[in-house]
């Protein structure tokens, strides 16, 4: 790892050709690494090297239990679960892994009706529509909602799958400053007067697009102010809510419930099934002629194959855990150790003295690493000793903001979160990635 650091310092001046091709080839070995069990708080790794000249991977079988600090299993349910797997075993033995149709052919089946029904519910909207994944919710809708002689206005961090639709709606677009409502009412106030109707200004529509909890930030969205913003000018609000909803919010209802903002002022409401429901797919979730506008346009509903019945499934049992609708109080467990389990992992790093981002109650928690170069040294030497990390860089980031995204778990134990500091307060030292001071006695 001393190596790493030292053959790599010309990263510094911001050579990026030379970063992409010739550091990302030596440190293959943090990307990508498989996986050979369910993505729980402890899973296994299976390990891999680089040879000699670093150029070529070669894999071996060994597997290292690690304790798993990535994922984004955030409510525990992507493991095996005493209600949701006996379900989604016998769901997928009745209905097969695949309906083999889209939804207005064979696709639609009664649990695709129930799980949106239940999606609708759950965020607090008259009706829902659901997509077989996260990714393409995003990218195929906004061409759906938008198209030449809109407006989309859309956070400067916004996920890929947001930026890729907006290209894709053909409308105009505009970027504001990341989670900074003054700079978005300064963009909209550029675009239109203040207080027009929707039909007089020179935009057919404005929509604006948040997130809310930044992935690579681990930091809540502003949105009582930027709901505020887009009421003044009348656009509408786009909210993505697939690191949110379930993971924050006393009843896991996402940011509208943690930062006290009405459902009804977020007209689109859109989000996965990947993170807290421990499954597959996406929601959009808004009023009855929005999602009956979407379901009757929308191509990735019309033509694409339905969501797996299985992973429908799943969903469906993993909300009424939520919901306490199996009979266990384990859904506001799960909740509260969230809560609990986030809070205490990001002010004990904190007071290690590491430079971490985002916001109280997210359970992502990026630390600041900086130096690219300082990306493979954190990671193997982690990965030593049984922790597994995900670390993000160039292009995901700027060049000199590498991290490791810490990922936090309900189903994390004290023990395990209790392992994962001393291993990082050691391989922070090592590293040179204690940016501030340490309380005394958390060196
Ligand atoms: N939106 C956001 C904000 C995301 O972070 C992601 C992926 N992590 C997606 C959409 C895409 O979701 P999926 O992985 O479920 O396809």
């Amino acid at each position: 790892s001393t190596t790493d650091l030292q053959g790599y310092a010309p990263i510094c001046l911001g050579l990026e050709d030379f970063y992409t091709r010739r550091l990302y080839l030596r440190i293959q070995d943090c990307f990508g690494r498989p996986i050979s069990s369910a993505p729980d708080a402890w899973f296994d790794v299976v390990e891999r090297y680089s040879n000699d000249n670093n150029k070529t991977l070669i894999r071996t079988t060994k597997k290292s239990r690690c304790l798993n600090l990535g994922s984004y299993n955030y409510l525990g349910f992507a493991a095996s679960d005493e209600y949701c797997t006996p379900r989604a075993i016998e769901t997928l033995k009745r209905f097969s892994p695949s309906t083999c149709s889209s939804r207005v052919d064979g696709g639609t089946t009664s649990l695709h009706n129930e799980l949106e029904e239940y999606v609708a519910r759950f965020v607090g909207k008259p009706a829902a529509v659901v997509f077989g994944m996260g990714y393409v919710t995003n990218s195929a809708i906004l061409p759906v909602l938008i198209g030449k002689g809109g407006l989309i206005i859309s956070d400067s961090l916004n996920h890929n799958s947001i930026v890729n639709g907006a290209r894709g709606s053909g409308a105009t677009i505009r970027v504001f400053q990341h989670n900074t409502p003054s700079h978005l009412d300064s963009v909209l106030r550029e675009q239109i007067a203040e207080g027009q109707p929707r039909t007089h200004r020179p935009w057919k529509k404005i929509i604006v697009v948040i997130e809310g909890i930044y992935s690579m930030e681990g930091e809540l969205c502003k949105l009582p102010e930027i709901v505020a913003v887009c009421k003044k000018y009348k656009a509408y609000v786009y909210l993505d809510e697939a690191h949110s909803i379930g993971a924050v919010g006393k009843t896991g209802r996402g940011v509208c419930e943690l930062l006290g903002v009405d459902t009804a002022d977020v007209d689109i409401m859109m989000g996965t099934f990947t993170k807290s429901f421990g499954s597959c797919g996406g929601y959009i979730a808004g009023s009855k002629e929005l999602i009956n506008y979407l379901k009757n346009n929308c191509p990735a509903h019309l033509y694409a194959t339905s969501i797996s019945p299985p992973a429908a499934q799943q969903i469906i049992s993993s909300i009424k855990v939520i919901l306490g609708e199996d009979g266990s109080n384990r859904g506001a467990q799960k909740l509260a150790r969230i809560r609990e389990n986030s809070n205490f992992f990001r002010s004990e790093l904190q007071k290690m003295g590491f430079d971490v981002l985002g916001d109280n109650d997210s359970p992502i928690m990026p630390i600041m690493l900086y130096n690219p170069a300082k990306i493979p040294a954190f990671s193997r030497e982690c990965l030593k000793q049984n922790v597994a990390v995900v670390t993000v860089a160039f292009p995901a980031t700027p060049l000199l903001l590498a991290r490791a995204r810490i990922c936090i778990s309900a189903s994390h134990t004290k023990e395990d979160l209790m392992k994962a500091l001393e291993v990082f307060s050691e391989v922070g030292d090592l590293v040179g990635i204690k940016y501030f001071p340490a309380e005394p006695n958390k060196q």
